[in-house]
This record gives structure tokens, C-alpha cells and sequence, in this order.
């Protein structure tokens, strides 16, 4: 799975954007609504490299972040899973079995909590 897509399931913001310092504030403080948005439509408008890939995971970006991934009750909507959360998607979820097994090839080990740094 592409650094671009972890970062979108997991809502870090990409590299590309934080060099905007002032709306990267803005969007962490939440202090100016049109700053959020003008952020979030940056993210959504990355199309370079990887990115596209992400965008096959995650289609808005803005409905992304919006969504309650950890509230009881918010289930996967892959697999009926009770959680979805980052970890469901990038661990444990059926839906991404192939890509996950793909991924632990390319690292020659398996991906998990404790060693999930080994992809920054
Ligand atoms: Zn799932």
C-alpha cells in the first residue's frame, strides 16, 4: 500500500502540504473554517504519483476526515467488521488481504502496530 494511501486512511497530512505552514496551523488549531477547507481541497487535489492509488481507496478526502472511525457502532463497511479505524484498514481488514500480503513481500516482514514506523 503506497505511503500516499496510509496517509489518507490515516488522515497525516502529506508531506507536499505541510510545507504550507499557515494552513497546516489553521487546520490543526481548527481556528478558521475556510482555511480547513482551502486545506482539505489541496489534499483532495493531490494527483501525483501515488496519490491517484490513494483516491481508489478514499474518493473525498473532506467526507474522509468527516467520518467518526472510532465511535461504537461505525462498522467496516468491507468486511462488517464492529471497529473500523486506521488500524481495521491497514491491518486487519479482509478487503485489502492482497495488498497487505503484497506489502509485507516488498518488506520482507509482516506489518504490524509495533513496527508500522518502519513506513515513515
Ligand atoms: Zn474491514
Amino acid at each position: 500500500m503506497p505511503m500516499e494511501a496510509i496517509q489518507l486512511i490515516g488522515t497525516i497530512i502529506p508531506n507536499d502540504l505541510l510545507g504550507n505552514e499557515t494552513n497546516v496551523l489553521c487546520y490543526l488549531r481548527n481556528e478558521e473554517k475556510k482555511a480547513k477547507n482551502d486545506f482539505i481541497r489541496l489534499w483532495q487535489e493531490i494527483d501525483s504519483g501515488q496519490a491517484i492509488w490513494s483516491k481508489e481507496i478514499v474518493e473525498s478526502v473532506l467526507d474522509w476526515i468527516n467520518k467518526k472511525h472510532d465511535e461504537e457502532g461505525t462498522k467496516c463497511e468491507y468486511c462488517d467488521n464492529p471497529m473500523d479505524n486506521a488500524e481495521h484498514t491497514v491491518m486487519n481488514c479482509e478487503k485489502w488481504i492482497n495488498e497487505r500480503e503484497e506489502l509485507n513481500n516488498l518488506l520482507r516482514k509482516k506489518l504490524s502496530v509495533e513496527n508500522a514506523t518502519i513506513l515513515c
